[in-house]
């Protein structure tokens, strides 16, 4: 997937929240949050829709903007990219800080512990750095044998 900039995520959220939506839209959602003006929302939408995650129609006088890709499918591919700048060694408790400051309800920590007991069937003896040489101090590479 491209990457979407923080300001191409704003423009994103109304167009996943609306399913189809005009520009006109896009700027009374997001006029209270940012000053932006009529260009420059149709400079992200432009960019969007090059990117390949909008695609629009034009209907009348106006364009209508759908999403072509799911705001799901955006959140975990953006997670992803970050823990792939991170050493996979260090994975595990960068998710525990996240853990603790995430709010949760009791289903959720249902969810989360019955998560946990399967995991208990498939773990590893060590993780190893997943890191080019000089860009990790951890260093603890799988053995090439
Ligand atoms: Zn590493």
């Amino acid at each position: 997937m491209k990457s979407i900039s923080d300001a191409e995520w704003e423009v994103m959220r109304v167009i996943w929240t609306f399913k189809e939506t005009t520009s006109k839209e896009i700027i009374a959602v997001l006029s209270p949050k940012k000053e932006w003006s009529t260009s420059t929302i149709k400079t992200l939408l432009a960019r969007l829709v090059e990117k390949g995650l909008v695609t629009s129609y034009r209907q009348g006088k106006h364009y209508i903007y759908s999403p072509l890709i799911s705001e799901e499918e955006a959140q975990y591919s953006e997670l992803k990219k970050s823990f792939a700048r991170i050493c996979q060694k260090k994975h595990a408790g960068l998710l525990l800080q996240l853990l603790d400051e995430t709010l949760m309800t009791n289903d959720d920590l249902q969810t989360f512990s019955k998560k946990l007991a399967q995991k208990k069937q498939n773990t590893v003896e060590e993780v190893y750095c997943n890191c080019v040489p000089g860009q990790c101090l951890c260093m603890h590479h799988r053995k090439e044998s």
